[in-house]
């Protein structure tokens, strides 16, 4: 199967082809279907299976590119994964008018703030650091739409579960969840079935 065949927009098509992406790995041809249909996804995958383009493909199609609001909140473990993850959207999103902003500890807030301004409508953040911008009313998550858990098990391990539970509980309730995780374990599991519904699950 063809990228064009999983209904990619035609500016996303091209990009691709920039990218040298051919065609769609496996968890890609599985995902991107189950993700752009607007129902809750698990998917089990290592990095290096693509599965960064399996959440941010469908993402992309999700967003309005002519609304400035937060669209969509990425949740990252780490600032050299949401770095990397805001990157190839970026990527991939550069014949369109969406951006990706990563957003994490360490880096300076007024920074972050100007950032902010631009409007972006993909935030993709670590928890604590996004926890910080909700305080301060620095970002809104009245328009969210799609939230993406990245490499949910490695947040566990990190210990951001608080963080987690308070950031998806301050996001409206109609949106969209998916959740990747290398492993499955009952934390993992318990998560899901708070946040999710009726998930389907894709495994490679
Ligand atoms: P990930 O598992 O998302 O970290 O992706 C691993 C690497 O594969 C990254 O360098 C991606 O840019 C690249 N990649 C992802 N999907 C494809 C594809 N369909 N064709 C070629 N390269 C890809």
């Amino acid at each position: 199967e063809k990228f064009e065949q999983l209904m990619i927009s035609e500016p996303v098509l091209r990009a691709l082809n920039d990218m040298g992406f051919e065609e769609p790995t496996p968890i890609q041809q599985e995902a991107i279907p189950v993700a752009m249909s607007g129902k809750d996804m698990i998917g089990q995958a290592q990095t290096g299976t693509g599965k960064t383009a399996a959440f941010g493909l469908p993402v992309l199609e999700r967003v309005d590119g002519n609304e400035c609001h937060v669209q969509v909140v990425i949740l990252s473990p780490t600032r050299e994964l949401a770095i990397q993850v805001a990157e190839e959207l970026n990527k991939m999103a550069q014949y369109t008018n969406i951006t990706a902003l990563p957003i994490y500890g360490g880096q300076d807030i007024g920074r972050q703030f100007r950032a902010l301004k631009k409007n972006p409508q993909i935030i993709v953040a670590t928890p604590g650091r996004l926890m910080d911008h909700m305080d301060r009313g620095s970002i809104h998550f009245d328009h969210v739409k799609v939230v993406v858990l990245d490499e949910a098990d490695e947040m566990l391990n990190m210990g951001f579960v608080d963080d987690i539970n308070k950031i998806l509980g301050a996001i409206p309730e109609d949106h969209q969840t998916l959740l990747f995780s290398a492993t499955m374990p009952k934390a993992i599991q318990q998560l899901a079935e708070t946040y999710l519904t009726e998930p389907t699950l894709i495994r490679m």
